[in-house]
């Protein structure tokens, strides 16, 4: 009989109260009094007003990235992460690349691309009247959300394009101004489409927004001198140099590698893009995309060698908001804004490249010079410790403790911490 009422509860949860999913939560997990209370305690009312089937709210640590040098400015970047040593090395990353002339960034377009697709009709059919009247159209898409005109923004081109057995693709391209523009690109789709339908006597199967950025590209350069990659020998920074530009070309060369390489550049550019509240989906989703824009998966940054510097270079699709969207419901997503004291998009999505670049710089010489494990661990032990429960105070006591062992683990922090306790 429980097992049909919680049947029950499961196919009804949407329409249970808050309380009533808290009940089912704790009832399924087992969870404690405390456990339910921290459900409790972490729950807000805003939140739950973002979200569907809301239970609590979960908390990730947030740092500092200090400093990013970018066009000759200065910047503190939030970042969100739960993965520690990421906010370490992009700082490490940024010291290194202000070590030269810092971080220089450049955005050649910034257009949102949407699609309305069809089936069974060909490019000549559809482009016979997409072309003559496409500032008809792209004046028609601005009505759909005429305050994007007013901004500065709207819908600048069309593009008709065969996909293949069949289906063609009515790309529309819009500037969303200060937004990341979803919404504003799919009200945009759905006139464009209701009008194309009509004329084409045609239904669309499909109107919807591209996370393709191949219009939103940012390329972010460095150049270091070779002396600074070691701490204390040049000619070590010279082989640190060269087995970088090493690194760059395997990435360049093998899948696998180019994986690793780009989750590198991915810690750094999503834990900003989630302090300021945007949709790191839609960033991996684009940048995955262009790293295989050729057929073969790769590297999205490479660097080189040109006299005493090693010279670096990362090109990636970023296109973010500084208003609607989460940056606007996410109280800390506007703080951050702040503390970043970026206005503008340009200068946010450029800076989310420049800080992908430094987190690329500090993990390629750590992997090739010391080995990554090495300030990982450190950090990785202090995580154990503390989620063994250690108090801030013990902390650097369990962490000696954990070091001085072949194989540290949680059972092993546990037992440290057992016995700090006694
Ligand atoms: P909003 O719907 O909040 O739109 C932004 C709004 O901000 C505009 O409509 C405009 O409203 C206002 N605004 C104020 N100043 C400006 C300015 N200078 N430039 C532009 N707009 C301004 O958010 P978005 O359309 O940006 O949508 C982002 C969200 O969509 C993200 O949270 C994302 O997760 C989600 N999303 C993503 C998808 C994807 O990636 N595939 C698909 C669907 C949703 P007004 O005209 O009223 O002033």
């Amino acid at each position: 009989d429980e097992k049909r009422a919680m049947k029950e509860q499961f196919a009804q949860f949407r329409r249970l109260t808050w309380q009533q999913r808290l009940t089912v939560a704790s009832q399924l997990g087992d969870l404690t009094t405390i456990q339910r209370q921290m459900l409790a305690d972490n729950a807000s009312e805003d939140d739950a007003l973002l979200t569907e089937n809301y239970l609590t709210s979960y908390h990730l640590p947030e740092g500092l990235a200090a400093t990013i040098r970018m066009n000759g400015h200065d910047y503190l970047v939030p970042m969100v992460t739960e993965e520690p040593s990421v906010i370490a090395a992009a700082s490490y990353g940024g010291k290194m690349a202000a070590s030269g002339d810092g971080i220089v960034t450049r955005t050649d377009t910034n257009l949102l691309m949407g699609q309305i697709v069809f089936q069974t009709v060909t490019v000549a059919e559809i482009s016979r009247f997409v072309t003559p009247n496409e500032a008809k159209l792209l004046s028609l898409a601005n009505q759909a959300h005429p305050s994007i005109v007013k901004y500065g923004g709207g819908a600048r081109k069309l593009r008709v394009r065969a996909l293949g057995e069949g289906f063609v693709s009515v790309d529309l391209f819009v500037d969303t101004g200060e937004a990341m523009g979803a919404n504003i690109m799919n009200s945009m789709l759905e006139a464009l489409g209701h009008h194309l339908q009509d004329v084409l006597e045609q239904h669309p199967v499909m109107s919807i927004l591209a996370n393709d950025g191949q219009q939103t590209l940012v390329t972010a350069a460095v150049n270091v001198p070779v002396a600074n990659l070691a701490k204390r020998n040049a000619a070590v920074g010279l082989t640190v140099a060269k087995r970088i530009v090493a690194a760059s070309q395997i990435a360049q060369l093998d899948v696998s590698r180019a994986t690793t390489h780009n989750k590198g550049i991915m810690n750094g550019v999503d834990a900003v893009v989630m302090a300021t509240g945007n949709d790191w989906r839609a960033v991996e989703a684009s940048a995955h995309a262009y790293a295989a824009r050729d057929g073969q998966y790769r590297g999205l940054s490479r660097w080189q060698l040109a006299g005493d510097r090693l010279v670096g270079a990362l090109t990636m699709p970023m296109h973010l908001g500084v208003v609607g969207g989460a940056t606007a419901s996410l109280p800390l997503a506007k703080l951050n804004q702040q503390i970043l004291q970026v206005k503008d998009v340009a200068t946010l999505n450029q800076l989310t490249v420049a800080l992908g670049l430094a987190q690329n710089l500090a993990a390629l010489r750590a992997l090739v010079s010391e080995g990554i494990q090495q300030g990982h661990m450190q950090l990785q032990y202090r995580n154990l410790a503390v989620a063994a429960g250690a108090t801030p105070e013990q902390v650097p006591t369990v962490v000696e403790a954990l070091k001085t062992h072949a194989h540290p683990s949680a059972t092993l922090a546990k037992a440290i911490v057992t016995k700090l306790n006694q």
